[in-house]
This record gives structure tokens, sequence and C-alpha cells, in this order.
């Protein structure tokens, strides 16, 4: 499936872009790949601590 720019009709590139290097879509997907990376750092350190809350329940 192809997807096209919600802003300007371009065909999106493979990596999610569009083509067009000044258009609002590239501003967005900059910021979402921002978000993306705090909530998955986020969640990791949440995983972390859940998974040593368990370990520390299995234990007593
Ligand atoms: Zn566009």
């Amino acid at each position: 499936m192809k997807k096209y720019c919600d802003y300007c009709a371009n065909e999106l590139l493979k990596n999610g872009r569009c083509p067009d290097k000044e258009c609002v879509h590239n501003l967005l997907v900059d910021i979402y790949n921002d978000i993306e990376e705090l909530q998955a750092k986020e969640a990791e350190e949440a995983g972390q601590d859940v998974a040593d809350d368990v370990t520390v329940e299995k234990g007593a």
C-alpha cells in the first residue's frame, strides 16, 4: 500500500517522509520520531523497574 502525504499529496518515500523536504509532513515525522524515542526509553526504564519488582516478589 502506497501512502500519500496529507499535506501536499505527494507519494511518501519508503522511509515515510515526504519527497518535498520543506513539507510540514517531514516536521511532524521528526517530532513523532522524537516522541517515540522518548516513549521507548521511558518504557524501557519502566520495564526494568517492573522486572526488578517481579524478581523481588519471586525472591520473597
Ligand atoms: Zn508533503
